[in-house]
Protein backbone atom coordinates (compact mmCIF):
# COMPACT_ATOMS: atom_id res chain seq x y z
CA UNK A 1 0.00 0.00 0.00
CA UNK A 2 2.92 2.48 1.08
CA UNK A 3 4.97 1.36 -2.41
CA UNK A 4 1.72 2.68 -3.77
CA UNK A 5 2.25 6.20 -2.24
CA UNK A 6 6.13 6.06 -3.40
CA UNK A 7 5.15 5.23 -7.24
CA UNK A 8 2.59 7.69 -7.66
CA UNK A 9 -0.18 5.40 -8.05
CA UNK A 10 -2.37 5.93 -4.58
CA UNK A 11 -2.85 9.46 -3.70
CA UNK A 12 -1.51 10.90 -0.43
CA UNK A 13 -1.04 14.41 1.01
CA UNK A 14 2.82 14.09 0.56
CA UNK A 15 4.56 16.48 2.60
CA UNK A 16 8.38 15.55 1.91
CA UNK A 17 10.18 13.06 -0.54
CA UNK A 18 13.46 12.69 -1.49
CA UNK A 19 15.76 9.54 -2.87
CA UNK A 20 15.10 7.37 0.63
CA UNK A 21 12.18 8.51 2.05
CA UNK A 22 8.39 9.59 1.82
CA UNK A 23 6.39 11.41 4.77
CA UNK A 24 2.57 11.98 3.96
CA UNK A 25 -0.09 12.67 6.17
CA UNK A 26 -1.87 9.60 7.80
CA UNK A 27 -5.62 9.56 6.61
CA UNK A 28 -6.76 8.92 10.17
CA UNK A 29 -4.51 11.17 12.22
CA UNK A 30 -3.95 11.12 16.41
CA UNK A 31 -4.48 14.78 15.73
CA UNK A 32 -4.23 16.75 12.62
CA UNK A 33 -0.99 16.93 11.16
CA UNK A 34 0.02 13.15 11.80
CA UNK A 35 2.65 12.57 9.68
CA UNK A 36 4.04 9.02 8.66
CA UNK A 37 7.74 8.89 7.24
CA UNK A 38 8.48 5.58 5.25
CA UNK A 39 11.24 4.34 3.26
CA UNK A 40 11.09 4.07 -0.78
CA UNK A 41 12.37 1.03 -0.64
CA UNK A 42 9.82 -1.85 0.99
CA UNK A 43 11.15 -3.35 4.11
CA UNK A 44 7.85 -4.19 6.58
CA UNK A 45 9.22 -4.02 9.84
CA UNK A 46 12.61 -1.68 11.74
CA UNK A 47 14.64 -4.98 11.87
CA UNK A 48 14.13 -5.74 8.42
CA UNK A 49 15.86 -2.15 7.22
CA UNK A 50 19.30 -2.35 6.20
CA UNK A 51 21.79 -0.96 8.84
CA UNK A 52 22.73 2.19 6.56
CA UNK A 53 19.59 3.12 5.52
CA UNK A 54 18.64 3.60 9.31
CA UNK A 55 20.78 7.00 10.04
CA UNK A 56 18.88 8.69 6.83
CA UNK A 57 15.66 7.06 7.20
CA UNK A 58 15.28 8.76 10.84
CA UNK A 59 17.52 11.80 9.86
CA UNK A 60 14.24 12.42 7.75
CA UNK A 61 11.79 11.59 10.97
CA UNK A 62 14.23 14.20 12.37
CA UNK A 63 13.14 16.69 10.16
CA UNK A 64 9.17 16.26 10.18
CA UNK A 65 9.56 16.21 13.95
CA UNK A 66 11.60 19.87 13.83
CA UNK A 67 9.04 21.53 11.78
CA UNK A 68 5.36 20.46 13.45
CA UNK A 69 6.30 23.44 15.69
CA UNK A 70 6.03 26.31 13.20
CA UNK A 71 4.02 23.98 11.33
CA UNK A 72 1.18 23.45 13.53
CA UNK A 73 1.80 25.71 16.39
CA UNK A 74 2.77 22.46 18.22
CA UNK A 75 5.16 22.49 21.59
CA UNK A 76 6.54 18.80 20.60
CA UNK A 77 6.05 15.60 18.88
CA UNK A 78 5.08 12.02 19.92
CA UNK A 79 7.69 9.73 17.18
CA UNK A 80 6.17 5.56 17.09
CA UNK A 81 6.57 3.06 15.02
CA UNK A 82 4.92 -0.38 15.29
CA UNK A 83 5.98 -3.86 14.51
CA UNK A 84 4.04 -6.81 13.19
CA UNK A 85 1.09 -5.90 16.29
CA UNK A 86 -0.68 -2.69 15.51
CA UNK A 87 0.97 -2.37 12.77
CA UNK A 88 -1.85 -1.63 9.56
CA UNK A 89 0.28 -1.58 6.84
CA UNK A 90 3.01 -3.68 6.22
CA UNK A 91 5.65 -1.42 4.93
CA UNK A 92 7.92 0.24 7.85
CA UNK A 93 6.73 3.71 8.59
CA UNK A 94 7.41 6.11 11.41
CA UNK A 95 4.56 7.88 13.38
CA UNK A 96 5.28 11.47 13.88
CA UNK A 97 2.46 13.32 15.85
CA UNK A 98 2.50 16.85 16.83
CA UNK A 99 1.82 17.51 20.46
CA UNK A 100 0.34 20.03 22.92
CA UNK A 101 0.25 20.18 26.47
CA UNK A 102 -3.42 19.35 27.63
CA UNK A 103 -4.16 17.66 24.00
CA UNK A 104 -5.65 14.81 25.96
CA UNK A 105 -3.40 11.80 24.54
CA UNK A 106 -3.60 8.82 26.39
CA UNK A 107 -2.78 6.29 24.33
CA UNK A 108 -0.65 6.58 21.47
CA UNK A 109 -3.03 5.82 18.54
CA UNK A 110 -6.35 6.19 19.78
CA UNK A 111 -8.82 7.76 19.02
CA UNK A 112 -8.32 9.04 16.21
CA UNK A 113 -9.95 11.70 14.13
CA UNK A 114 -10.90 12.54 10.61
CA UNK A 115 -10.24 15.54 8.32
CA UNK A 116 -12.98 17.58 7.39
CA UNK A 117 -12.17 16.56 3.75
CA UNK A 118 -9.51 17.02 1.21
CA UNK A 119 -9.24 20.72 1.50
CA UNK A 120 -8.23 20.63 5.10
CA UNK A 121 -5.54 17.62 4.89
CA UNK A 122 -4.13 19.88 1.91
CA UNK A 123 -4.17 22.76 3.93
CA UNK A 124 -2.20 20.78 6.75
CA UNK A 125 0.31 19.10 4.38
CA UNK A 126 1.03 22.95 2.75
CA UNK A 127 2.23 24.20 5.93
CA UNK A 128 4.72 21.34 6.88
CA UNK A 129 5.78 21.57 3.45
CA UNK A 130 6.84 24.88 3.83
CA UNK A 131 7.77 24.61 6.93
CA UNK A 132 10.11 21.91 6.17
CA UNK A 133 11.54 23.78 3.31
CA UNK A 134 11.88 27.13 5.44
ZN1 LIG B 1 5.68 -1.49 0.48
Amino acid sequence: MFCEIVSGARPAHVVFSDDVAVAFLDARPVFKGHVLVAPLEHYVTLADLPADLLGPLFLRVQRVSAAMPAAFGAQGSFIGENNVVSQSVPHLHVHVVPRTKGDGLRGFFWPRTRYAGDAEADEYARRLREALSG
